[in-house]
């Protein structure tokens, strides 16, 4: 995995989209269970049709970097969107309803905590072909994972919402 500035970061990523090939990112905090480079925060690019993987580190939490990404990945505006309606009779994650019952609990208590948007193929994905949300917070240390066979579109919108709370 190779080390990028942000900029190159964000431009391949535009290229990605641009030229439709299969791209996904990562938000690592310092004390993230995937973090390669443990006491840095870290962004980290995979592109799923070549098998390139990029990263850059960061010493704050790149979380207006991270919305930019997002945005490039779901789509702009994609946190004002209702894609509940995109699946077909979802049934709740019960795994999904707890970790965000826990981020919310996070907020409160001003506890720093991250998610993933792990797709079948990401390097980090202990499932192959399932799709799955992990939540870590700064306090429990023990991640919340909700495993989905189809993207959760709308549960990462309403994890993301809380997310990106006070970013513009
Ligand atoms: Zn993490
Ligand atoms: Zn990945």
């Amino acid at each position: 995995m190779q080390e990028i500035s942000f900029e190159v970061f964000r431009s391949k990523a535009e290229t990605y989209g641009t030229a439709d090939i299969a791209w996904h990112f990562h938000l690592l905090s310092p004390t993230c269970v995937f973090n390669i480079h443990p006491g840095h925060f870290a962004l980290v690019l995979e592109n799923e049709t070549d098998g390139e993987q990029y990263y850059t580190l960061f010493d704050k939490n790149p979380l207006v970097e991270s919305k930019k990404l997002a945005e490039l990945s779901y789509g702009k505006g994609f946190l004002g969107t209702n894609p509940q309606t995109e699946v077909d009779n979802p049934a709740p994650n019960s795994k999904f309803e707890a970790l965000l019952a826990r981020a919310k609990a996070c907020i409160a208590a001003d506890i720093p905590w991250h998610n993933h948007d792990i797709s079948p193929n990401c390097i980090f994905n202990s499932l192959p072909g399932k799709h799955c949300i992990v939540f870590e917070d700064d306090e429990s240390k023990t991640p919340i994972t909700a495993v989905y066979s189809h993207k959760p579109m709308a549960d990462l919108v309403r994890i993301e919402t809380l997310l990106y709370r006070d970013i513009d």
